[in-house]
């Protein structure tokens, strides 16, 4: 844990989503803020299931998750009843529900009970947390590191908690964007801190396999709530990431 620059006050009701796309290690670190959209800003409920029962309105409940995917094989010009494809339908029911078990988690859960208080307003940062998710578009993967800071007031979180929560909302389907925002506004749900600070950098597969992205570059996303949205903050923050882990890190 770093010294932080620490700014107090600004509400949370004015933060938005910022989004950068170029080489990793350039894009993360804009200069200035004069580059933000402000059609990046979505509030996005947090905890809203989008699981629906199978086959709502399709006609299609009597027909298996399995059935269903031998279907596609066989429409993508497979033959699923040759050796390799056999059981293929359900491995592939079975790594889904894995991927996308964050529905079933409720990230207000996973924090409750892993809330301290706490004397203590210095910037708290969890770099380099391993993030693997499903691009709502493609249902192709993305995956990346995800860094989150905060700077608590009165409350802070159990450190493993965090990976927890970026795991809840990874294992769905997402886009980048939401998934960052969804991170910084649980937190802030859960503690109100001072302000809040998420980095998502990740690679798209959806880009990289058909072409549209050169295969070394990745997209980066922020969140910034509270204090985050003052300069000195941000600039701490991200001078913190840029860091490299040594030592005693
Ligand atoms: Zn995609």
């Amino acid at each position: 844990m770093a010294r932080a620059g620490r700014v107090r006050g600004r509400s949370s009701a004015d933060d938005r989503t910022r989004i950068r796309v170029g080489n990793a290690g350039h894009a993360l670190f804009p200069q200035g803020r004069e580059d933000e959209d402000p059609k990046m800003a979505q509030p996005i409920a947090v905890t809203q299931s989008v699981r629906r029962p199978a086959g709502a309105g399709e006609g299609l409940s009597e027909v298996s998750t399995q059935e269903m995917y031998r279907e596609i094989l066989s429409r993508l010009g497979e033959d699923p009843s040759r050796d390799g494809l056999l059981t293929t339908p359900a491995r592939v029911e079975k790594s889904m529900a894995f991927l996308t078990k964050g529905y079933d988690e409720d990230p207000t859960r996973i924090l409750r009970g892993a809330m301290f208080d706490v004397d203590y307003d210095e910037m708290v940062i969890v770099k380099d947390i391993e993030m693997f998710s499903l691009c709502e578009h493609h249902m192709l993967p993305f995956f990346g590191k995800v860094h989150v800071a905060y700077i608590p007031k009165g409350k802070v979180i159990g450190l493993s908690k965090i990976p927890r929560l970026v795991e809840v909302f990874a294992r769905r389907l997402q886009v980048q964007e939401r998934l960052t925002r969804q991170i910084a506004d649980a937190i802030q749900a859960a503690i109100a801190p001072q302000g809040v600070g998420v980095v998502v950098e990740a690679r798209h597969l959806c880009m990289m396999m058909r072409g549209i992205e050169k295969q070394h570059s990745s997209t980066v996303t922020s969140a910034m709530v509270g204090c985050f949205r003052q300069k000195e903050t941000r600039s701490e923050f991200l001078s913190l990431l840029r860091q490299p882990a040594t030592g005693g890190l």
